[in-house]
């Protein structure tokens, strides 16, 4: 065991309690303060007219007994709590382009053959795509819990090429390009910028397994707080955090909505930024390295609609839907009032174990945030008739697309509710909405990425923006930042113990 010090974790998302669980399990005396009512950040969910829905997380994979986020979810005690329903095995994945539609599935040969049946004359090429994505995911010691000692230069290779480069060096056909990219909007990707390693890493995390949380993702939330709870942390909401305090040499604390807490060792999970304002008169800090971070790119921001249907008319999608206007999913986020919405994903919350009908459903498309700039300090349900009457005319444009790919649906919808990036930038403190924080951008390199540790010597980095976002990437960097104050072989040692219990 180690000294029982005191950390203060800022923001409860899955950053923040992932961090809590494993340094309270490790010996620290620790405190997640959230600034919501609600912890969870992007797990949260919310209710109306007794429908659920999820704000942010809404499937996971490599979740079956053996993968990467099994060990990791009972690493972190959720397999008792969190319960999964898996994905079709034929089609987890159902990209709509240019009027036909292209299934994903689980697995080497399945995927293989599926994506052969469409373009025959490419097998090879989707066999050498297959492997390549394979070897990039299993060379990563932390994404695929192996040691291995190829890591170093197969990442800095596929670090530094975008996605469409090396899609151009594997493929002859545009289409088939097209598809394998279908569900870019999981991690915002951008042409000519989004590594491929980034596209490797989402492509193998679904492909061995894809599930959605039986409930909703605030079950991933609620088992975290309790553990924490249990093992004598504590998670503090309505906390926000308005300082961290430092003396000339590191921080002491923060000040919060609820008074001055102190701590030994301070993590934030919060965006970059906002942890940089929360430093605001420390000059610790060089200032090349505030430049640097606040002049990152940020990942697109999103307009989501919450659909509640009537009873017992759509039946459950087993399958995330991802449509396009045109015959590509590059650019959905370059767009003209007119052309919006170019694209979106359409998915059904799964409510119970084995759902005949879907009870609840949701609709994502791109939203830059100058559309809703204008609104920008207004307050959530607050911003005027006229922001009212922009979700709706977007809602409606959407539900208008759904239509076309699904005849009868409008008539099934008993009501809607929408979110915008504003909306994210109250709930989470993302930067001007972004859906996924930080974007990734080959031609930065290093200077892309934001480190876990900083020149404050106790203030450690987490969350989405340090490593990647996502269920995994999330843990990745839960891992990786943790290692500071635990050896990594210790946090290692002990998933692999989970496993055998
Ligand atoms: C629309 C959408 C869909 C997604 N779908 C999926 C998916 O299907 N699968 C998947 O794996 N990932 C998905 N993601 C990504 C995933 O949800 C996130 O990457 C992850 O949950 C982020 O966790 P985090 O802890 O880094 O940040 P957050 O969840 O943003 O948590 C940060 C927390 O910090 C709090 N906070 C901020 N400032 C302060 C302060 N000053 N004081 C106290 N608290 C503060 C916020 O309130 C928030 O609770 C999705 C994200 C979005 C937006």
């Amino acid at each position: 065991m180690f000294d029982r010090k005191r950390v203060v974790i800022i923001g409860s998302g899955l950053g923040g309690l992932s961090c809590g669980t494993i340094l309270q399990k490790n010996g620290f005396d620790v405190t997640v303060v959230e600034q919501g009512t609600q912890p969870g950040g992007c797990l949260q969910c919310f209710e109306r007219k007794g429908a659920k829905f999820e704000t942010g997380m809404h499937f996971i994979g490599s979740a079956l007994p053996g993968q990467t986020m099994h060990s990791l979810m009972n690493y972190l005690g959720l397999l008792d709590d969190v319960k999964l329903s898996q994905l079709d095995e034929n089609g987890y994945d159902i990209v709509s382009l240019a009027g036909q539609n292209f299934s994903f599935a689980n697995g080497r040969e399945p995927f293989i053959e599926t994506m052969a049946s469409y373009f025959p004359k490419e097998k090879d090429n989707i066999r050498k795509y297959y492997d390549i994505v394979k070897l990039i995911a299993s060379s990563s010691a932390l994404h695929s819990l192996t040691s291995s000692h190829r890591d170093d230069a197969i990442h800095a290779e596929y670090q530094l090429k975008s996605i469409n480069d090396e899609l151009d060096q594997i493929f002859g056909d545009d289409m088939l390009k097209n598809v394998i990219v279908g569900a870019l909007p999981l991690y915002s990707a951008q042409l000519d910028k989004t590594p491929f390693a980034q596209h490797a890493h989402i492509a193998d995390f679904y492909n061995q397994s894809a599930f959605r949380i039986v409930g909703g993702s605030d079950h991933i939330a609620h088992s975290l707080v309790a553990n924490i709870g249990r093992m004598g942390g504590q998670v503090i909401t309505r906390c926000k955090v308005h300082r961290i305090v430092c003396d000339e040499r590191q921080a002491v604390g923060v000040d919060t909505d609820k008074g001055f807490i102190n701590a030994d060792i301070v993590v934030s999970t919060i965006h970059p930024m906002r942890t940089l304002e929360l430093l605001a008169g420390t000059n610790i800090l060089r200032p090349a390295f505030c430049k640097r971070i606040n002049s990152m790119p940020q990942t697109n921001g999103g307009f989501s609609v919450y659909l509640k249907f009537k009873k017992n008319t759509v039946p459950y999608m087993n399958s995330n839907f991802y449509a396009y206007r045109g015959n590509t999913p590059w650019n959905c986020e370059q767009y003209t009032d007119e052309q919006w919405p170019k694209g979106f994903l359409y998915m059904h919350m799964c409510h119970k174990e084995n759902p005949v009908w879907a009870e609840s459903g949701i609709i994502i498309s791109y939203m830059n945030y100058d559309e809703v700039a204008k609104w920008h300090g207004t307050k959530i349900g607050r911003r005027g008739d006229d922001y009212e009457r922009f979700k709706k005319e977007r809602a409606e444009r959407l539900i208008n697309d759904i239509e076309r790919h699904f005849p009868g649906f409008k008539d099934s919808v008993d009501s809607f509710y929408t979110s915008t990036p504003l909306t994210y930038v109250d709930y989470t403190g993302t930067e001007q909405g972004s859906m996924y924080g930080i974007a990734k951008d080959i031609s930065l390199g290093v200077a892309g990425r934001v480190p876990y540790r900083t020149r404050i010597p106790n203030l450690l980095l987490a969350g989405q923006n340090v490593n990647s976002h996502g269920m995994l990437g999330v843990l990745v960097g839960t891992i990786i930042a943790c290692s500071e104050l635990i050896p990594a072989q210790t946090i290692y040692g002990q998933i692999q113990q989970s496993k055998c219990r």
